[in-house]
């Protein structure tokens, strides 16, 4: 499969820990592969990672509607194995089903100011998108914190995250540097993010990021009549009225795609510079692009439809994560414990 934003497995140290997890609020789309499925692909088998199924944190802007979550699990587990993610070289679990996660989140919360919280610009923007007004969950507003549990709980050291999630990452340190100081010991590894480059993929209307909330989204399970017409919906340069018309490439949504998602860097610029010169319409270019995502999403989308297909198979590739997960967690929490010296028993 292409694999656009391969990074170099060098870096990668067999010491390394990978943590990464999508919200179970939806399929998964474009967006996620460019900015962390292709990543997560590129390492498995380079060192431990995990990938979580995060449903805790999908209730957190949904308690009204937990069904919206729990339709989701499973779908998410094919999505993964669908674009190639294999459950013998990483372990995919749930995290509701880890209570550990649950209890770091409380232990962490106390190091962690109201103020720091509201300050999160991530939070904020989405805060702003869901339109909460004054009744933003508390959930949703502590979720940096259970995001801090669960990297720190598997001993996780690389996030391969989109750069929304940049500001949870220094939370997280935060966390971790706090818990230190306090204990007085090293219990919790600090961890980094390992961007792509297309960590912040914008949607189809160009503007917000892709994402499953927003409703701005070519999935990775989209047939081709529906990633056709969405590539056709996508702005291009407003000045470029005449096919002869030099046109802009800067900003414009159809060539953002080509540079994520075109295999072929080099045609891709020429198709730039033909764009700027003039001479070139949107709709050829719409075409290659819809060439290009339909050749990435088919198989995909194939493999997602035959693995749907077998939902017993997908929920024992969660239940045999959670064995290996649970061990693992459980030890961290255990350990925080201790250095609370909580283990007075
Ligand atoms: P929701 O709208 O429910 O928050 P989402 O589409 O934002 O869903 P998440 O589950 O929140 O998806 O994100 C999972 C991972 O995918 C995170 O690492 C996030 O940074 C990355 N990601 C999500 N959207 C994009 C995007 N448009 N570009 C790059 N990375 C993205
Ligand atoms: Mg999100």
């Amino acid at each position: 499969m292409h694999t656009p934003y391969a990074i170099d497995k060098n870096a990668i140290d067999k010491n390394d820990v990978i943590l990464t997890g999508d919200r179970a609020t939806g399929r998964l789309h474009l967006g996620h592969y460019s900015g962390s499925l292709s990543q997560r692909l590129a390492l498995q088998g380079q060192c431990a990672q995990t990938i979580l199924v995060a449903d805790m944190q999908g209730l957190t802007d949904n308690g009204h509607q937990p069904d919206h979550v729990a339709t989701h699990i499973l779908g998410l587990v094919a999505d993964y194995l669908a674009v190639g993610l294999d459950p013998d070289k990483v372990t995919i679990c749930q995290q509701s089903q880890l209570p550990a996660l649950a209890e770091l989140t409380m232990f962490y919360s106390n190091l962690v100011s109201y103020a720091r919280l509201i300050r999160n610009p991530t939070v904020k923007q989405e805060i702003n998108d869901k339109q909460f007004g004054q009744q933003v969950p508390v959930g949703f507003l502590t979720y940096p914190i259970s995001q801090a549990a669960d990297i720190t709980a598997f001993g996780a050291n690389l996030v391969p995250v989109g750069d929304d999630q940049l500001p949870m990452i220094e939370q997280t340190n935060d966390i971790v540097r706090k818990f230190n100081h306090v204990v007085g010991e090293p219990v919790l590894r600090e961890c980094r993010a390992l961007t792509s480059k297309a960590s912040r993929l914008p949607g189809v209307d160009g503007k917000s990021k892709m994402s499953k909330s927003l409703g701005n989204a070519i999935y990775l399970s989209d047939d081709n009549d529906t990633i056709r017409d969405a590539v056709r919906s996508m702005y291009t340069d407003p000045q470029h009225l005449r096919v002869s018309d030099p046109g802009r490439v800067e900003g414009n949504v159809v060539f953002t795609y080509l540079d994520a998602f075109h295999p072929d860097a080099q045609h891709v610029a020429e198709l730039k510079a033909h764009y700027q010169r003039g001479g070139l319409g949107d709709m050829t270019v719409k075409n290659v692009l819809t060439d290009s995502l339909t050749s990435l999403i088919s198989p995909i989308r194939e493999r997602r439809k035959a693995l749907m297909n077998a939902p017993d198979y997908l929920s024992d590739v969660l239940k045999d994560g959670q064995k290996k997960a649970r061990i693992q967690t459980d030890q961290t929490c255990q350990n925080v414990k201790r250095a609370l010296g909580l283990l007075v028993g």
